[in-house]
């Protein structure tokens, strides 16, 4: 099975915290076994990716699996719009967590900071 899905992810870019769509590429060979077993044992010395027919492998799963892997560690612009702000207002009501107003990309970042100050 030849899989090729092209995603575009809405991520937050690391530098200007602007909406970024990252597009994903998926373009993977599968070939399908006959079990588990037979997947273990062929596993190493084959590029695609083996799946089993039993249990029924579950599609759905796979592709999100390849999407999670190509996500960007670091989701940025190529280039950053000069002013961020005019294209994603602050105020609007996003889905994402709230974050502290010109908060930092990095929750671990604020954290530490907290800790410094006791
Ligand atoms: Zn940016």
């Amino acid at each position: 099975m030849h899989l090729q899905v092209e995603a575009t992810v809405p991520l937050t870019c690391q530098r200007c915290l602007g909406a970024v769509q990252s597009p994903i590429p998926i373009d993977r060979w599968f070939r399908f076994v006959a079990d588990e077993a037979a997947a273990d044992a062929q596993d190493d010395d084959c590029d695609e990716d083996l799946l089993a027919i039993e249990p029924r492998p579950d599609l759905l799963a796979v592709v999100e699996d390849e999407l999670i892997m190509g996500l960007p560690l670091v989701p940025m612009h190529d280039t950053c719009p000069d002013h961020p702000e005019a294209l994603s207002p602050p105020r609007a009501e996003g889905t994402e967590e709230p974050t502290e107003m010109g908060g930092r990309p990095n929750p671990f970042a604020a954290l530490a900071r907290l800790k410094g100050k006791q």
